[in-house]
């Protein structure tokens, strides 16, 4: 048995989902959405499932795909990319970052994260016999620690673990942020692997920049996107990375031990999505963004104090407000069991000793029935 497997515990998305199952609870804890994704989108899948085009694509994505990411990096953010060297299609943002990390990391090798950290990074940077350095940042405003950040970095360094817009903080990093970030990539001769996953969701105007177009960024870079998020089909496990064609193979090629493929029928579909106009990806963040004003605004005047959120699919509440002493843990239990609404501890994002305890995690991307009914629930609970 592999002891850092065996010593992983089973993610909290999966514990806390058959928790709500159990109780026949609201489940506002694992992100995914209560609605589908875009019928055009689902529709060029069905029609790719009977084309006859089921067979192995080819491993590095189908170039309708890989030519639509790279459209996509043009048009969003004026990157040129190539999208026969410098891009590879993943099953899922999950196998990118374990494939990014896969393709720079000797055992041995330094990795700085930033705590909260999604609960993949950690066991996958230690698994591969790499060094986690972990910064942390701290409710209520998830302020980079720049001398914290500056010290993490070392000698031994070889990659740096980020994720903007984050989860589960709702932050997006500054421009002022990501070009401190980038210095000290560039002084250290380090890489740095962008989970970007929620790249399309920012609100009030925030807008997501890259690390990867920032001056020196562009070979030192691999950004992963999700179609899960973008196009609301959490389940279709589609991702991509695009990174520099001296990086690219190395990436290939763990994602050839990986999966190899991706299924070709929804890679083909995701390209359709890609290539929507900006009416689409405007009206996903504005629809998100009036789903989560309805439930921060109910949570409010339930007698939450709420964080701040400028993108990704999730609130944080502060459970002291309304007067709850126990934990985070315990607090997403009892509203579970009790309130019938499932939310995620914070500390579960957590890697190190004395993790902030009293907030929980509220998902906004269901329809305004479900949050409005979750919202009554725990109106007759609090
Ligand atoms: N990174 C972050 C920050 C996430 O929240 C998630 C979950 N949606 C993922 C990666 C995984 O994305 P995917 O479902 O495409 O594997
Ligand atoms: N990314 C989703 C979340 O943060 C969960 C994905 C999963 O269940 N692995 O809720």
């Amino acid at each position: 048995m592999n002891h850092l497997l065996s010593a992983t515990g089973t993610t909290i998305f999966t514990v806390m989902s058959a928790l709500a199952v159990q109780h026949g609870a609201i489940n506002l804890g694992q992100g995914f959405p209560d609605y589908d994704g875009p019928e055009d989108v689902i529709e060029a899948a069905a029609a790719a499932l009977k084309d006859g085009r089921n067979q192995y694509p080819p491993m590095t994505g189908v170039p309708e795909l890989r030519r639509a990411v790279a459209e996509a990096n043009r048009r969003f953010y004026g990157l040129e990319v190539d999208p026969d060297r410098e891009v590879v299609v993943t099953s899922g943002a999950t196998e990118a970052i374990t494939a990014c990390l896969m393709a720079v990391l000797n055992p041995g090798d330094e990795c700085v994260l930033i705590e909260p950290l999604y609960d993949t990074y950690l066991p996958v940077v230690k698994l591969l016999g790499a060094v986690p350095k972990l910064v942390r940042l701290s409710p209520p405003k998830w302020e980079l620690p720049r001398a914290e950040l500056a010290a993490a970095f070392g000698p031994k360094t070889k990659a740096v673990l980020f994720n903007t817009p984050m989860n589960p903080t709702g932050k997006v990093f500054t421009a002022a942020e990501l070009a401190f970030l980038a210095d000290l990539i560039e002084r250290h001769d380090c890489y740095a692997i962008c989970d970007e996953v929620y790249e399309h969701l920012t609100y009030d105007g925030w807008k997501h920049i890259p690390l990867m177009t920032l001056p020196g960024m562009r070979g030192r870079c691999m950004r992963i996107g999700s179609a899960g998020k973008t196009f609301s089909l959490t389940g279709w496990k589609v991702g991509y990375v695009t990174c520099d064609a001296a990086l690219q193979p190395n990436v290939a090629k763990a994602h050839q031990n990986l999966t190899f493929t991706t299924p070709p029928n929804l890679q083909r579909a995701v390209a359709v999505g890609l290539a929507k106009d900006d009416a689409y990806f405007d009206g996903l963040s504005g629809e998100l963004a009036e789903r989560r004003d309805l439930l921060t605004r109910g949570l409010q005047a339930l007698g939450f104090e709420t964080l701040p959120v400028m993108g990704s699919y999730f609130v944080t509440a502060d459970i002291r407000s309304i007067g709850f002493t126990g934990d985070d843990v315990a607090f997403c239990r009892a509203i579970t069991e009790e309130a019938k609404v499932t939310a995620i501890p914070v500390t579960a994002f957590y890697a190190g000793p004395n993790p902030p305890s009293h907030y929980a995690r509220f998902a906004f991307c269901k329809n305004a029935a479900v949050l409005e009914e979750a919202l009554a629930r725990l109106g007759a609970w609090v």
